[in-house]
């Protein structure tokens, strides 16, 4: 088990810290944590574009760990945000890497690009690559202290959750694991939640996706809640982003649900961080999760399912070049609808009407 310490959060430390790592432990991270080390690559060779917070140095098994978040664009409070996290699961690599990929692209095109330079200029970009990455090194879905970033924010479900899945507090021997009744939350969900107060929830308008995979056949996208069955108070807001996206890349498949619809679950961050935005009256904050959908990869390659990580990553190189492609697109939506979000949120009548939508798509 890890020893952390929560104390060591360093919100204004710019330095990374992969120049002190030894040739060894170089090489220990080349093989289980790959994606820290493209991520550092990528920030020494971009300085110029952004600016990176070592937002908590989590140890475990004697190395340090770096939880990073890098911001670009502007600082004005008045401009709109966009936060993209990859990483909470620490199996689910393919959210860090399809993050990595669209950063890289971003980056190099900051380069050439006087279009996207203006399109930066006007919002605040964060992204949070890797915020588990303990777990990512440790290759299980839990953070070092086994437990499940996702089920642990202090809100219970109203109904039944699936038995473990949807969070319990047996132990963390095994998966979904709360952590202990009244305990904190987890470092890295305090380290999240310090950020949302100084740069998220102060923003006229906020976008969050955050990338996993592991559940359906297909993509898919989902909103709050998860947990109740109940319209959420912007339901408007997202019916219309869902046809904002659907109109403008018809071809596109990703299913655009309530979260709910699929299963109810304890402690969700996102639910606990939206009830947390409303109470602070920020009135447009919208968290996506992505939920990419491994079963497709697995019943493309069966084999997959006798491996951890085949179980949530695409394991043949060509379907992962693809994954790694196929995200982009969305991902540039998610810039252009934060940036433009005057043009597409709904006045009051509209919220009526789209709220009857929501109703009779998914809470008759
Ligand atoms: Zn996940």
């Amino acid at each position: 088990m890890n020893n952390r310490e929560p104390d060591c959060i360093a919100t204004e430390n710019t330095q990374d810290s992969s120049s002190l790592r030894s040739a060894e432990l170089r090489r220990d991270f080349k093989q289980n944590i790959p994606e820290l080390l493209q991520l550092e690559r990528l920030i020494r060779q971009h300085p110029q574009h952004l600016r990176v917070h070592t937002e908590l140095t989590l140890h475990a098994r004697q190395h340090e760990f770096p939880l990073y978040s890098i911001t670009l664009g502007s600082v004005d409070t008045a401009a709109p945000t966009l936060l993209l996290m990859g990483g909470m699961h620490g199996l689910e690599r393919i959210g860090s890497q399809v993050l990595i990929a669209w950063l890289q692209t971003l980056l190099e095109r900051l380069n050439w690009d006087s279009y996207l330079q203006q399109q930066l200029a006007q919002l605040q970009l964060v992204l949070i690559p890797i915020f588990n990455p303990v777990g990512m090194y440790l290759n299980q879905r839990s953070n070092g202290n086994g437990v499940d970033l996702n089920r642990n924010a202090p809100i219970n479900a109203e109904g039944d959750v699936p038995l473990l899945g949807g969070g319990h507090r047996l132990g963390p021997f095994l998966p979904w694991y709360r952590g202990r009744k009244n305990a904190h939350m987890e470092a890295e969900n305090i380290a999240l939640e310090k950020l949302m107060q100084a740069r998220i929830f102060n923003r006229p308008f906020s976008l969050v996706v955050d990338l996993h995979s592991g559940f359906g056949m297909r993509d898919q996208l989902w909103f709050p809640y998860a947990y109740r069955k109940k319209p959420i108070h912007n339901i408007a807001e997202y019916v219309a982003l869902k046809m904002l996206w659907e109109r403008t890349y018809p071809n596109h498949t990703y299913v655009f649900e309530p979260q709910s619809v699929h299963y109810l679950s304890h402690g969700d961050l996102w639910d606990y961080f939206y009830l947390q935005a409303r109470a602070q009256q920020q009135t447009h904050f919208l968290p996506l999760t992505l939920e990419m959908g491994s079963w497709a990869w697995i019943k493309k390659h069966p084999r997959q399912v006798f491996n951890m990580a085949g179980l949530f990553n695409p394991q043949m190189q060509h379907r992962h070049a693809r994954v790694l492609r196929s995200h982009l697109l969305l991902l540039d939506f998610m810039l252009a609808a934060t940036l433009n979000y005057r043009n597409w949120l709904p006045d009051e009548k509209q919220r009526g009407i789209l709220s009857q939508t929501a109703n009779s798509l998914w809470f008759r």
